[in-house]
């Protein structure tokens, strides 16, 4: 059978930015084929289920997957379509394929230095980072409980980390920052929490097998601290489940918008997912004015790291680049109104740009 990327374009603004995505990608990468699945709400609506089984079967023949995003208006998730869409939708995805790493780029645009929280100085000075966060273990997949004690209620969750899992994301951490500037920013909280502390234990034995990277380690306070105050110290940042989600939340706000962040998760044997890091935006659901950055620049990073086109993945890129230094923005990027260019204007302009 042909080799087959599975597209699960989701909700919400999800098919619309997919449908334009996959134009770029027919144009960068002909030969590839890409078979669609349903998932979220609207696989509830034709199956009665977030994650059917047809969807699990056209993942698990695929070479690799490409994710919109899911999800219902936020006033609306009681409704039986909407009700636990993500976690039957997202964890069930993590779970199926054992995804235990997620990686997300932070990437700076001189273009765009007017929408950055940033001072035009600082933004100057940036340079792209990458941070990798821990998927399959640590404070989300330990015991819960909640129980009366002392007639009030208690309630726990555990952290908790073994020496494997930890390993297995050290291990593409060092070789991450061995391809980039070889230094590895490593963030726990060792001073008060056990799990930091094997983490950490991990994480320096590891760096005995790769002499030529240089790791440092930061408590996630402080590391939280340094993303807002000095961006630019930053290369490659390794964390643990929950750190690691609120610190690539944090760091996605610095290049401005949501809407420019792609993300990849990947299980130890390398297969990956590709989404943007936002949600399903319903508010602009069906109006062609979200932005595609975001799930255009998945694209690029599954071309990069499940097929090994470095040259389409650049292509994508240097388009997305040029659109923006002429001048092109979506809504949520633009400043003035004649800036403006819908999410199939946009595309069309990053088409262009590739001839
Ligand atoms: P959201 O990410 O959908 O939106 C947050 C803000 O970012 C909104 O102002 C939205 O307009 C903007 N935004 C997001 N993507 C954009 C894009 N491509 N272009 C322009 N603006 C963009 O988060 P939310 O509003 O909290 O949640 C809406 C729904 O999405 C909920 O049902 C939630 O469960 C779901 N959700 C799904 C995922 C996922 O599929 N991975 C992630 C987060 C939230």
């Amino acid at each position: 059978m042909k080799p087959y990327v599975a597209v699960l374009p989701g909700d919400g603004i999800g098919p619309e930015v997919m449908t334009q995505t996959l134009r770029v990608a027919q144009k960068v990468a002909p030969d590839l084929t890409f078979k669609t699945g349903l998932i979220g709400g609207a696989a509830f609506k034709e199956t009665g289920q977030h994650f059917p089984k047809q969807t699990a079967t056209l993942i698990d023949g695929a070479e690799a997957v490409l994710f919109g995003s899911v999800g219902g208006p936020v006033d609306q998730q009681q409704e039986p379509q909407w009700q636990n869409c993500e976690a039957n939708s997202i964890l069930a995805l993590r779970k199926h394929l054992q995804l235990n790493i997620n990686l997300r780029p932070v990437h700076f645009y001189p273009a765009l230095t007017h929408i950055s929280p940033l001072k035009n100085e600082r933004y100057a000075a940036c340079n792209d980072f990458v941070i990798l966060r821990e998927l399959a273990g640590d404070i989300y997949f330990g015991d819960k409980s909640t129980v009366i004690e002392n007639e009030q209620k208690v309630a726990r969750d555990v952290a908790e980390y073994n020496e494997s899992q930890v390993k297995s994301i050290a291990d593409w951490a060092f070789q991450l920052a061995s391809k980039r500037q070889n230094q590895l920013i490593s963030v726990d909280k060792a001073n008060v929490l056990q799990s930091s502390q094997l983490w950490r234990q991990v994480m320096e034995q590891t760096a005995h097998n790769y002499p030529q990277v240089k790791l440092t380690h930061q408590l996630v306070d402080n590391c939280a601290m340094q993303l807002i105050l000095k961006p630019e110290q930053f290369d490659v940042v390794v964390a643990g489940n929950l750190f690691g989600d609120i610190i690539s939340d944090a760091a996605s706000a610095l290049p401005g918008s949501l809407g420019l962040m792609p993300s990849a998760s990947f299980n130890p044997q390398g297969f990956g997912l590709y989404e943007p890091a936002g949600g399903s935006a319903p508010e602009l659901t069906g109006k062609n004015t979200a932005n595609p950055m975001a799930q255009l620049l998945s694209l690029a990073l599954m071309l990069e790291h499940s097929f090994q086109r470095e040259k389409a993945a650049s292509q994508i890129r240097l388009a997305i680049n040029k659109a923006l230094g002429e001048g092109y923005r979506t809504a949520d990027i633009a400043c003035h109104e004649s800036q403006k260019t819908t999410t199939s204007g946009f595309i069309d302009l990053i088409l262009h740009n590739l001839t």
